[in-house]
């Protein structure tokens, strides 16, 4: 361990050890050791020069803080460098091949952001008269109008702020439904591949969760859901195509059994960008689906942005939506609905999800998206987003095995399982591995289905050059595990940090600063 120059203890990384030449600072070339702000900044400095008397007179009285806040000055470049240092420490779509499966992180085109930028969208306020963001609620208006059109349904909230928000909004909508039709029900079916978000969102709704099994070739067990269903099941929550990377072939007839016994049919719809412009869901019987706008249509997420999960409705479902929501006048004007009265036949509505109306630079985002490649070009699209992904799949089945191709070809994501790597090597070690190929991991054992899965989804916007390169580094790394090179138990070495505990990092994350005791005690 040594001291770097803000008398903060650095760690030797990993492999260090067989590093002749330590670095004296703790930095590995361009890739630099950044301390806390609170270790290079102190209150006696500022980037600011603030005339003395700027504030005039104060108007707290004896409430005015006496003591000055104990908070970290920096100067300009040094702030600008502190942030971007720590921003090189990261990993973004904008940087490389993002590979995690049921994410589909693809690129966010710069268009989306330039028209997300212009102050009629960027500079209003929610608050503001309807009269004067005419042109925002018409945003939402046409945005709407594009995902009603695309699923087939007849119905969207827009509200909705992300992919589970949007399944609680599904749910509920669901449960108002049954009650109006006094109609308590007490049950939801949920494959054993869903996302987690899935019976948590059920489970938050109040509904008790079972789990409907899955086939030999990974798909939802038609003979078994049927089985299950009576008059106790509000509904099943299926996702297509499913997390398994496979499409549900048997959707309409499962749809058909739910109705037939009183039920409604959710779709978790995350994974949308493989099917857009080749199947309508509205067409398969489903009666709520989120769309998550920063999936499918590009809107940036993780750390790049908020997430936006619109619900498409079908006509049953339909008038128990959530307010608000925008519509359109005879003379062409827009208004936002944000009550329930008969009049405007939303007494029914389950009520209020947030606010207001949603994500609004989401909107923005991708309506420029979804208007810059046309519906022809939507389908063009997931049919690359499958073919790269079907590459992807063809491209590693003599290395890993592949518990489902021979299923047929995968959607939009190939799934490997972690049978066949050599004993005493798992998913986690090929994954952090690949952190020092200078790719970001798939996903890890998820969906649990499968054993030490690993989910890999390429998204159209990957090139043949890119995707080679990739296969290459994700190939190196699997021989290696298969030759037993037991240093990959010690990957990454060349990352920011090497292997954490990820238990303890998740569970008992260090969240708050406290001073060294050296450095108290120079003071
Ligand atoms: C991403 C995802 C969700 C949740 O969406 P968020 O926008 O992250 O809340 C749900 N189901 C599946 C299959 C997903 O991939």
């Amino acid at each position: 361990m040594s001291m770097n120059k803000q008398g903060r203890q650095t760690q030797p990384r990993d492999g260090a050890a067989s590093n002749p030449h330590p670095t004296a600072t703790g930095n590995r070339a361009l890739m630099l050791e950044e301390p806390l702000i609170f270790e290079i900044g102190d209150s006696e400095r500022t980037g600011v020069d603030w005339p003395a008397d700027c504030w005039g007179e104060s108007r707290l009285g004896d409430l005015a803080r006496k003591e000055p806040f104990d908070l970290p000055g920096l100067s300009e470049p040094e702030t600008i460098r502190h942030y971007t240092r720590l921003s090189r420490q990261n990993y973004g779509i904008d940087l490389g091949l993002f590979p995690l499966g049921s994410c589909t992180m693809k690129h966010n085109p710069r268009l989306n952001e330039k028209v997300a930028r212009l102050p009629g969208f960027a500079d209003i306020h929610p608050l503001q008269p309807v009269a004067s963001v005419q042109g925002a609620l018409g945003v939402i208006h046409e945005l709407a109008d594009w995902l009603k059109k695309l699923t087939g349904m007849p119905a969207v909230a827009m509200s909705p702020k992300a992919g589970a928000h949007g399944e609680l909004c599904g749910i509920l909508a669901i449960r108002a439904a049954l009650e109006k039709r006094g109609d308590a029900r007490e049950v939801i079916l949920v494959p054993e591949s869903a996302h987690g978000t899935n019976p948590a969102t059920a489970a938050f709704a109040g509904y008790a969760v079972e789990d409907i099994p899955a086939t030999e070739d990974g798909r939802v067990d038609f003979d078994a859901l049927v089985e299950r269903l009576g008059p106790d099941v509000a509904g099943v929550m299926i996702t297509n195509p499913n997390t398994c990377g496979l499409f549900e072939r048997d959707m309409k007839r499962i749809s058909d059994a739910v109705h037939a016994t009183g039920g409604f049919v959710y779709c978790d719809g995350a994974n949308f960008n493989a099917i857009v412009g080749r199947v309508r869901p509205g067409d398969l019987g489903i009666d709520a689906m989120h769309i998550n706008l920063h999936k499918t249509f590009s809107t940036p997420h993780g750390g790049g942005g908020p997430g936006s999960g619109p619900v498409v409705f079908s006509e049953a479902l339909a008038p128990f939506a959530p307010l608000p929501f925008v519509e359109q006048a005879k003379d062409g004007s827009f208004r936002l609905v944000e009550e329930e009265t008969a009049e405007d036949h939303h007494a029914d509505s389950f009520g209020r999800m947030t606010a207001f109306h949603g994500q609004m630079g989401m909107f923005t985002r991708a309506l420029a998206y979804i208007m810059s490649h046309g519906a022809d070009g939507l389908r063009q699209v997931s049919e690359d987003a499958v073919l790269n992904a079907n590459y992807v799949l063809r491209s590693m089945e003599d290395m890993l095995e592949a518990p489902f191709a021979k299923s047929g070809p995968c959607m939009h994501e190939a799934l490997f399982s972690d049978k066949g790597v050599a004993e005493g090597f798992s998913t986690v070690d090929i994954a952090k591995a690949l952190i020092d190929e200078g790719f970001h991991p798939m996903t890890m054992y998820f969906p649990l289905v499968v054993h030490g899965a690993m989910l890999i989804e390429p998204t159209e916007t990957e090139s043949k050059a890119g995707l080679d390169e990739f296969l290459h580094a994700l190939r190196s790394v699997v021989e290696r595990a298969k030759a037993g090179d037991e240093s990959l138990h010690g990957a990454p070495y060349h990352a920011p940090r090497s292997r954490l505990d990820e238990t303890m990092a998740a569970r008992k994350p260090v969240l708050t600063y406290e001073k060294p005791e050296e450095a108290i005690a120079a003071e």
